[in-house]
C-alpha cells in the first residue's frame, strides 16, 4: 500500500491521479490533497476520498470547504508552508506534483528533501531551479519519475537498473510534439487567435496554462529544458519532431542505429500509473491502442518562425544560470495576460524574448536566486504589458 500526497488535486492532472486511485484502492491510499482556490471541486473530493488533510491556497477556500465537509474527519490548512508540510509528512510515500507553475516548485521540493518518491508533473519547478532541484534529488536519493508523457517515455526507453533510468549509447532523444491546435495556422491567423481557441487542443484534455504552452510550443520548450535536467542532455542532443497523432509519446536514436519508441493512445493516466507503480505496471482503462484504427502515423519539423518559444527555451539553456527561470516566469505572466485578453497569442512570445534579453542572469546558487530572479522577470514582463512596449 502507498500513501499518497496529491498536490494540484483539483486540476487535469490532479483528476487523472484520482481516478487511478479509485481503481486500485488495494495499492493506493490518499493521505493528503492540496490546491489553490477550487472549493466546489474539493469538496466533491474530500466527500468521495476522505483524505485526512486538505491544504487550500487561502485561507478563505480553506473555511468554504472545512465549512461545507462538517462531519468528515479531515484537517483543513491553508498556505505554500502547509503544503510543504503534507509533502513532507513521514506517513507519505509517493507525492504527485501536479501543482501548475513555479507555484509548486517549493513543495516540490519540500517532498524531495523528505526523500519521497517523485511523480513530477510539474515542469516549471525543475526548468526553473534545474541544476539546484537534480543536485537535491541526488542528495536524498529520491527516485523521479517523470509524469509529463515524453519524459514519461523516454523513461520507458531507456534501460533501467533497480535505481531508475539510464542513459547509455544514446545518440539522440526524439522529443514529439502534437504541434497543437495551431499546427497548420499562418501567421495572419495565429495574430487573431483567442483563449478558447488556444485552449481546444486536438488531443489532450489539460489545464488552460499548459493548453496555451502547447499552443504556442512553449510547452515543448519547457519540455526540452526538463528533458536535458532529467536525462543530462544539452538541447543539441534533442531534435523536436512534430507527430500530430500524439500516439508515440517519444523515442530514444541509439547509437547502434536502433530507435525505440513508447506508443499508446494519450491518455495521462498512463505515465501516471507508470510514475506510481513501477517497476510493475498496472491496468489503467485507458483503451488499448488499435493501430488498424490509427492507420497512420505523421512526422515533421517544428516551424521555429511561426513558434519562436521553442529557440528561446534552447537559448535560455545555453546561457544558463536563472535565464530558464526567467523565461518561465515571462511566460507565465504572458500567458495569464493572454488568457484574460488583455495581449494577443503572438505577443506571448514577444515577451517572452523581451524578458529573456533585457533580464540579468546569475547562477543559480541557491533557491533565493530563482525566486529573485522569477521576481524580476515577472515585473519585466508586466512592464512590457502595460506599456504596450511589444508592439
Ligand atoms: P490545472 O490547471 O488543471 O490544475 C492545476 C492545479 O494546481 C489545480 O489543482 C490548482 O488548484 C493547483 N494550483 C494552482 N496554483 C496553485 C497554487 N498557487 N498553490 C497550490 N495549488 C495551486 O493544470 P494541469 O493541466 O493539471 O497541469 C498541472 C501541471 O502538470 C503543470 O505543471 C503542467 O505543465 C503539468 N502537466 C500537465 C499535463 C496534462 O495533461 N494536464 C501533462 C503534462 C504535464
Ligand atoms: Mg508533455
Amino acid at each position: 500500500m502507498q500513501n499518497i500526497c496529491l498536490l494540484g488535486a483539483t486540476g487535469s492532472i490532479g483528476t487523472s491521479t484520482l481516478d487511478l486511485i479509485r481503481q486500485h484502492p488495494d495499492r493506493f491510499n490518499l493521505v493528503s490533497v492540496a490546491a489553490n482556490t477550487s472549493v466546489e471541486r474539493m469538496v466533491e473530493i474530500c466527500h468521495a476520498f476522505k483524505p485526512e488533510t486538505v491544504v487550500m491556497g487561502d485561507e478563505k477556500s480553506r473555511d468554504a470547504v472545512a465549512e461545507a465537509c462538517l462531519g468528515l474527519s479531515i484537517q483543513f490548512d491553508f498556505g505554500a508552508d502547509a503544503m510543504s508540510a503534507v509533502a513532507a509528512d513521514a506517513k507519505v510515500d509517493q507525492v504527485v506534483a501536479a501543482i501548475v507553475g513555479f507555484a509548486g516548485l517549493t513543495s516540490t521540493l519540500a517532498a524531495i528533501r523528505a526523500g519521497k518518491r517523485i511523480l513530477l508533473a510539474n515542469k516549471e519547478s525543475l526548468v526553473t531551479a534545474g541544476q539546484l532541484f537534480m543536485d537535491e534529488v541526488a542528495k536524498y536519493n529520491v527516485t523521479l519519475m517523470p509524469i509529463d508523457s515524453e519524459h514519461n517515455a523516454i523513461y520507458q526507453c531507456l534501460p533501467q537498473n533497480e535505481r531508475g533510468a539510464v542513459k547509455r549509447s544514446v545518440e539522440k532523444i526524439l522529443l514529439t510534439a502534437s504541434g497543437g491546435p495551431f499546427r497548420d495556422f499562418s501567421y495572419e491567423q495565429m495574430l487573431a487567435v483567442t483563449p478558447e481557441q488556444a485552449c481546444k487542443h486536438p488531443n489532450w484534455s489539460m489545464g488552460r496554462k499548459i493548453s496555451v504552452d502547447s499552443a504556442s510550443m512553449m510547452n515543448k520548450g519547457l519540455e526540452l529544458i526538463e528533458a536535458c535536467w532529467l536525462f543530462a542532455v544539452e538541447p543539441d542532443d534533442i531534435e523536436v519532431v512534430v507527430h500530430p497523432q500524439s500516439i508515440v509519446h517519444s523515442m530514444v536514436s541509439y547509437d547502434d542505429g536502433s530507435v525505440i519508441a513508447q506508443m499508446g493512445n494519450p491518455d495521462m493516466k498512463v505515465p501516471i500509473a507508470y510514475g506510481m507503480t513501477w517497476p510493475d505496471r498496472v491496468t489503467t482503462q485507458v483503451k488499448p491502442l488499435d493501430l488498424f484504427e490509427v492507420s497512420r502515423l505523421d512526422f515533421s519539423q517544428p516551424d521555429m518562425e511561426r513558434f519562436p518559444n521553442l529557440q528561446l527555451a534552447a537559448d535560455a539553456w545555453y546561457i544558463g544560470g536563472t535565464a530558464m527561470a526567467s523565461l518561465n516566469a515571462a511566460n507565465e505572466i504572458a500567458v495569464d495576460a493572454f488568457l484574460k485578453n488583455n495581449i494577443g497569442f503572438l505577443d506571448i512570445a514577444k515577451i517572452n524574448s523581451e524578458v529573456l534579453e533585457q533580464t540579468a542572469v546569475f547562477p543559480v546558487s541557491d533557491l533565493d536566486a530563482v525566486f529573485e530572479a522569477d521576481n524580476m522577470a515577472r515585473q519585466k514582463a508586466k512592464d512590457i504589458i502595460n506599456t504596450k512596449a511589444f508592439l
